[in-house]
């Protein structure tokens, strides 16, 4: 147990939150400036860490998976919360294809004979863990129906350069059954590419070095996965597509037209399972064959070989693939002057088994917020633009929810929507953004007037001071020397992800984290006790993520000028053309040099007659590409941002009663509203249409991690030479596209002063 400073416990309450900057928040006049901050300094008092407790011990009570009745009751319970806060508030359901485990079995059926227990026990003090009549046993949703039987290889975290190296050491996965490790991508990676190579099955397991004993105690003495702790999870093709498998790009509601599951591309080719390091164990210590390189081998007390064999596993996955409800509840407050903008924002409230971590810990901050805006109002705070809160359903399945609910409303968003705002789990630490470029300057000044629980600093400076203390040389120097602290690109994992790639609404995902570790991960053991024991048990981060998430919205919900800013965006793309440039280069080195040993007759001379490594193919090197559209695009972009960033500072000098002003203003803004979309594309990516930012997006092989300018930086890293350059040309024009309105938006600016 690890008992809670007083010192902490005492910060929640004695927190006041006065507004250290009294210049105008970023989008605003001098005189609606200072009114948004009074309203502001007001909100931020408001959030109340004992409601938070309170919320996460109801809502985390039972399990609440998609389908089961608690997740309905919490949507029931959320909805109810919103309307008591003064919300206008419904649900949304939607009808999504959700498989639920009917017959799991992985056995060992030689050298030995092994029955996997795959199930998670009763912990002893931890209530909920006992809930076992509810709870979901560990599955992954969206594996294939299947029986198998085959050898066993280990194929350390099932990346495509781990196959790589088991072509090199002569192991083929053809017929066998894979064991991989989680992490080094998202799950519903490891199938997929196992698959790619001919394997048949596919088990995951949580090795200990990676949120297990290596990293602490484990539950319940400490935070850490315990030998039967499983990660459940979807494998579904997300980087294909995410939402219903049934429904890609259209709402799953009652009359949609649906595929057949057999038609589904995002469901897995093989059967596939999780299991725990207890029943890994066993398996892997059967293995014979080479040692795996030292890189590969985990925290078991095990030898740790490729087999294939002699263990034999016999795995089989059953399950119910009948359609389930999901339900959104969707909450509003009405615009004044702009209700016809829409500012969103949401987290989700389904979990894998209790979730009292994942969601339900960035719930809470939400509802805090959505409690706190209710009483702003009854307070007479009118909001000019429409604020819309959501706690999403289906999250953990494949962000069904948040999906279904965009792709339903795709055209009004593509009118109406301002931004979307996602937060999903919350702990103690440093304000972590990622998120479009457009909005780095924006949240930078949100994050420079929320305080830090811990340390009393701005939540932006202890994040600059972990840089400067982290980073690499040129990261202190620029956490020094650039005005905004960097944020982070969006990859996948959560639902700002149809929002940003497949509708192009500038999106953000904020929370606090990195003081706290933990091996809890969709498994039982994610629950209130948890919670309370390892995590922000005095909720003061929880405070600080509503007070961070609810600026945001009452910037973005009243500004006279939309705090849009493009500067932040050109420089970024021109990181990244940069980083493509050098990936060509390190890429055309790395060829140059395999080639040249292969010749050389390197990998023959230092290859082990007793345990051979053989010589990878030789590769084609790449030719150079053109990236002088791209940059040509970058300079002009940066020069219209410029433009623009000294116009909007005289803009917003002049009054507010200014009639002819306010229109100029409105017709501006209506235009910001489709900058981000300049960024997109309607045929999407190459090889999967679904994803139209022409900056973002999950890697097609590493599932959450971003890939930015994803068509040219895909195509070079899969060595498809001929693809490069087109790529290229689509980013160029996308630049081009964002150049010319922002430009013309600036020239707009500028007549107004
Ligand atoms: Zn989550």
């Amino acid at each position: 147990m690890r008992p809670i400073p007083l010192s902490i416990v005492l910060s929640g309450f004695l927190f006041l939150p006065a507004s250290i900057d009294t210049s105008p928040p970023r989008g605003f006049t001098a005189e609606s400036g200072r009114t948004e901050r009074e309203w502001e300094s007001k909100f931020a008092t408001m959030p109340d860490p004992a409601h938070m407790r309170e919320a996460m011990r109801r809502l985390s009570a039972r399990p609440h998976h998609v389908g089961s009745p608690y997740d309905k009751e919490n949507a029931q319970w959320i909805l109810a919360q919103f309307k008591s806060y003064g919300w206008d508030a419904h649900i949304e359901s939607f009808d999504v294809l959700y498989p639920t485990p009917k017959e799991r079995l992985v056995e060992m059926v030689a050298p030995t004979v092994y029955r996997a227990k795959l199930e998670e026990t009763t912990v002893a003090n931890d209530p909920t863990s006992g809930q076992h009549a509810e709870q979901l046993p560990p599955y992954v949703a969206y594996s294939i129906d299947g029986d198998v039987t085959g050898p066993l290889v280990f194929v350390n975290y099932g990346v495509p350069a781990d196959y790589e190296e088991l072509e090199r050491h002569g192991i083929s996965v053809k017929g066998a059954i894979v064991i991989a490790k989680y992490g080094g991508s998202w799950r519903g990676i490891k199938p997929k590419v196992a698959a790619e190579h001919g394997a048949i099955g596919c088990l995951i397991y949580s090795d200990p070095r990676d949120d297990g004993y290596a990293g602490g105690d484990v539950f319940p003495k400490g935070p850490m996965r315990p030998a039967q702790g499983v990660q459940r999870g979807s494998v579904a093709d997300m980087p294909t597509y995410p939402g219903d498998p049934l429904t890609p790009g259209i709402g799953a509601t009652k009359n949609a037209k649906r595929l057949q599951v057999s038609e589904a591309k995002t469901i897995t080719k093989i059967p596939t399972l999780p299991i725990s390091y207890g029943d890994a164990q066993p398996l892997l210590a059967a293995l014979r064959g080479s040692l795996v390189p030292a890189a590969w081998r985990g925290g078991l007390p095990i030898t740790y070989r490729f087999g294939p064999g002699p263990a034999r596993v016999h795995l089989r996955v059953i399950s119910d693939w009948s359609l389930k409800t999901i339900n959104d509840v969707i909450a509003k407050i009405p615009g004044t002057t702009e209700a016809d903008e829409w500012v969103i924002r949401g987290n989700h409230h389904d979990a894998w088994v209790n979730g009292a971590q994942d969601p339900i810990s960035g719930l809470v901050s939400e509802l805090e917020e959505a409690r706190a805006l209710g009483t702003l109002y009854s307070q007479g705070w009118r909001p000019k633009r429409t604020i819309i809160y959501a706690a999403w359903d289906g999250e953990e399945p494949g962000l069904l929810g948040s999906t279904e609910w965009v792709e339903t409303h795709a055209d009004e968003l593509a009118q109406h929507a301002v931004a979307y705002l996602n937060s999903d789990t919350n702990s103690r630490g440093y304000f972590g953004v990622e998120g479009s470029h457009s909005l780095e300057k924006f949240i930078n000044g949100v994050g420079r007037d929320v305080i830090d629980p811990e340390t009393k600093l701005t939540v932006n400076k202890r994040e600059q001071l972990r840089t400067i203390r982290n980073g690499r040389t040129e990261e202190k120097k620029e956490a020094r020397d650039r005005e905004d602290q960097r944020i982070d690109a969006l990859g996948s994992g959560s639902d700002y992800s149809s929002f940003l790639d497949h509708a192009g609404v500038p999106a953000m995902n904020l929370g606090f984290g990195g003081e706290d570790t933990g091996g809890i991960y969709h498994s039982i053991y994610d629950d209130f006790y948890w919670f309370m024991h390892f995590s922000d048990s005095s909720f003061v981060y929880g405070k600080a993520l509503s007070q961070a998430a609810g600026i945001s919205v009452m910037r973005l919900a009243s500004a006279d000028l939309l705090p849009f800013a493009f500067t932040n965006l050109a420089e970024t793309s021109g990181q990244y053309v940069k980083q493509l440039k050098k990936l060509r280069d390190s890429v055309s080195d790395q060829i140059a040099e395999r080639n040249r040993s292969i010749d050389e007759g390197v990998y023959a001379a230092t290859s082990d007659p007793r345990d051979p490594i053989f010589a990878p193919a030789k590769q084609e090197p790449p030719p150079q590409f053109d990236f002088a559209s791209v940059e040509k695009a970058v300079e002009s972009l940066d020069k219209a941002a410029t433009a623009y960033d000294k116009a909007y500072a005289s803009a917003l000098s002049g009054s507010n009663s200014d009639a002819s002003r306010q229109a100029a203003l409105r017709s501006i803004n209506g235009k910001l509203l489709q900058a981000e979309r300049m960024l997109t594309s309607t045929e999407g990516l190459s090889g999967r249409p679904w994803y139209r930012h022409l900056l973002y997006a999950p890697g097609f092989y590493t599932g959450y991690g971003v890939k930015t300018m994803p068509g040219v930086r895909e195509a070079i890293e899969q060595h498809q030479w001929k693809k490069v350059d087109p790529e290229i040309s689509r980013v160029a024009d996308a630049l081009s596209r964002e150049a010319k309105l922002v430009g013309q938006l600036a020239e707009e600016l500028d007549h107004l002063k």
